[in-house]
């Protein structure tokens, strides 16, 4: 549901170093020489909002690895945060958090400054596989996390996990899927590896021993029915929740509302205008609250909108589409939305069009078609 309240991103961009697939805006902590000032420059940003007096509903620390501030560094940024921007009292607040890189001390910070969701990255629960992504941690570092962050009190919890891994099996992914519903998070991320450019993976491609796209496919579909059998909804492409535990602040980018982000690399839609601070960490670093505006036009926004809103299970409703750029999303696509309809990938029911459970999993190229 829309509210006028919006949500707040913070990026924190070091990790303890990079995996080998990583193509996010992190840096390993052995190139991480700023981080004070970092700490500082982000502050100084989130301040920066203090005149405009806006509600949060949703918080999300992402990264990086969030969870490698000290407790000190989070209270710092908290205390900014409440500081000159008004928290809801039913916000939802997010940190993303990597296995070993937290502590009781930590946790217990987290929630006393109001942290009510963690995200914790796992991928798998294989030594093999997390050691080919160059993961920092074994399943056993994740459990102790986990639990740890349940006895601290966090009692909403999401699991973030991949397919396509090289050396993954259909097997060691059931394992790993069957060994996460033993523990019942809240919430599942999902997602495919890609080779991005950069990476050491994308570098090691022909070397990779990948399972093909055949077996991603039955991995997808393994997972769908497996989570959905034990009452999870897939209500976005890579994100399953339980009843109620969708994520809101993720939520508020699909459904094209209104969020700040601060620090390098964030995006920002606030005021009707779309804003990024770039990546350039000294940029960031010496130009305090520079923000390189880049006005979207409208069909860069109408393709934003059917981007984003098609990645979730809901859809979008025609009328609202018409009523925001003015046209009929169906004139001149008519027979290819037919041809997607007859074949199981699209659906148009009343008013609303979305993907199907076999439409969200060929995604990318039916949403090349269509814009
Ligand atoms: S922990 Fe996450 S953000 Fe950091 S390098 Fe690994 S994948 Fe990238």
């Amino acid at each position: 549901m829309a509210t006028d309240a919006l949500g707040l991103y913070v990026h924190i961009p070091f990790c303890v170093r990079k995996c080998n697939y990583c193509d996010f805006c992190s840096f390993g902590l052995s190139q991480v020489d700023w981080r004070e000032r970092y700490i500082d420059k982000l502050c100084e940003e989130i301040l920066s909002y203090r005149e405009k007096r806006i509600k949060l509903d949703s918080i999300f620390f992402g990264g990086g690895t969030p969870s490698l501030l000290t407790s000190a560094e989070f209270e710092k940024i908290c205390s900014s945060i409440k500081e000159s921007l008004v928290v809801s009292g039913d916000v939802e607040f997010t940190v993303e958090a990597n296995p070993k890189t937290l502590s009781r001390e930590k946790l217990l910070v987290f929630k006393a400054s109001g942290v009510n969701r963690l995200s914790i990255g796992l991928q798998s629960t294989h030594e093999n596989e997390l050691k080919i992504l160059g993961r920092i941690h074994n399943f056993e570092d994740f459990l102790e996390s986990y639990q740890l962050a349940r006895e601290c009190g966090i009692e909403n919890i999401n699991v973030d996990l991949m397919y396509g891994i090289p050396e993954q099996t259909m097997e060691s992914f059931g394992i790993t899927l069957d060994r996460i519903l033993d523990l019942s998070p809240q919430h599942i991320s999902l997602y495919g590896l890609i080779l991005e450019e950069g990476t050491p993976f994308y570098e090691m491609r022909d070397r990779l021993s990948l399972p093909g796209e055949d077996s991603e496919c039955d991995m997808y579909y393994l997972a769908t029915d497996r989570l959905s059998k034990r009452g999870y909804t897939h209500y976005e492409i890579s994100n399953y929740s339980q009843p109620g535990k969708e994520c809101r602040h993720n939520l508020k980018y699909w459904r094209s509302e209104e969020y700040i982000g601060v620090g390098l690399a964030a995006y920002s839609y606030y005021d009707g205008k779309r804003f990024s601070n770039g990546y350039d960490i000294n940029v960031y670093l010496q130009n305090h609250c520079t923000n390189y505006h880049r006005e979207y036009s409208d069909s860069d926004e109408a393709f934003e909108y059917v981007m984003l809103r098609l990645r979730l299970a809901e859809g979008f409703s025609l009328s609202d589409y018409r009523s925001r750029f003015g046209t009929d999303f169906l004139e001149g696509r008519g027979d290819l939305i037919n041809s997607f309809v007859k074949a199981g990938y699209m659906c148009i029911k009343d008013d609303k069009i979305s993907l199907t459970e076999r439409g969200f999993y060929v995604s990318n190229s039916i949403l090349t078609e269509l814009i």
